[in-house]
């Protein structure tokens, strides 16, 4: 079978992902080692069976609803290739925002960063990647994320970046960081959305966050104010209808210069604070 053909079964397999085209040339693309730019320069070029048997396996997975990037272990984010794991939450493109956002806070000399939540390590690997003389912290509280992160360091070569186990600020104490930054749960406990699509397979721990999905964000922005620089910033991925409330969060713990910042379709996504 030509590579467009097993494309074009793949497709119709997967009718009910709305990213039916992209997954399937994601999928093969892993499973001939190659990217999907090859696939497209040579559509008539032939695949083996045994090639098309294990494609038809992956397939399978994807239909049966497992996330492209479990079926394949790693996700791009940012200029970065990292290794997910069912322990954390698969890096979102929208989450791209809070690094661009954090990178603009950034001081110009001593910039450090704390990463809450860290997972994968995304945020704090971005940050230091396209800082190398900031020092990023990274902090999760399950262990097998922190060792994910650590080896997402190693696999991009980036140096500074460090990765605690922590609950919250518990491994930080006394520290001042000049940017704090997190993509906490979020998600509200009984929300009909954990029921969809790839967060089926994610952890709770990742999304969820008491009945209104703020829990952990009231935490944090109480928390942050004594682990921040006196002109030290708070920035926080949120839901979308959730801008309001940690703006009224943010003020009656007295922060300043808050904003809201919308993703790429236009949904409030992020929002800053400064000490
Ligand atoms: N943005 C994620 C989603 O839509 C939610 C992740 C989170 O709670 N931080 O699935």
């Amino acid at each position: 079978m030509q590579i467009q053909q097993a494309l074009a079964w793949a497709k119709s397999q997967l009718a009910s992902s709305d990213s039916a085209a992209l997954d399937a040339r994601v999928l093969l693309a892993f499973m001939l080692d190659t990217t999907q730019a090859w696939l497209l320069t040579w559509p008539d070029k032939m695949l083996s069976e045994a090639q098309f048997e294990r494609f038809r396996q992956l397939i399978a997975q994807r239909a049966e609803g497992r996330p492209v990037a479990h079926i394949t272990g790693y996700r791009d984010f940012w200029s970065l290739t990292l290794k997910v794991s069912p322990t954390t939450l698969i890096p979102r493109p929208d989450t791209e925002i809070l690094v661009e956002q954090a990178l603009m806070c950034l001081p110009a000399v001593d910039a450090n960063v704390l990463d809450l939540g860290t997972g994968t390590g995304s945020v704090a690997l971005a940050i230091a990647s396209e800082c190398a003389s900031a020092q990023v912290t990274g902090v999760d509280i399950v262990a097998d994320a922190v060792a994910l992160a650590k080896d997402n360091a190693r696999r991009n070569a980036i140096s500074n970046a460090t990765f605690l186990q922590s609950n919250w600020f518990d491994a930080v104490q006394g520290e001042q960081f000049s940017v704090i930054v997190s993509n906490p749960p979020y998600v509200e406990t009984r929300s009909p959305y954990l029921s969809q699509g790839d967060v089926r397979f994610e952890p709770a721990s990742a999304l969820t966050s008491g009945h209104d999905g703020l829990d952990d964000i009231r935490k944090i922005i109480c928390q942050a104010r004594g682990f921040l620089n006196a002109e030290g910033w708070l920035l926080l991925e949120h839901g979308f209808d959730q801008g309001e409330a940690i703006q009224a969060l943010m003020r009656n713990n007295k922060y300043e210069d808050i904003a809201t910042i919308c993703d790429l379709a236009g949904h409030p996504r992020v929002t800053l604070g400064r000490r």
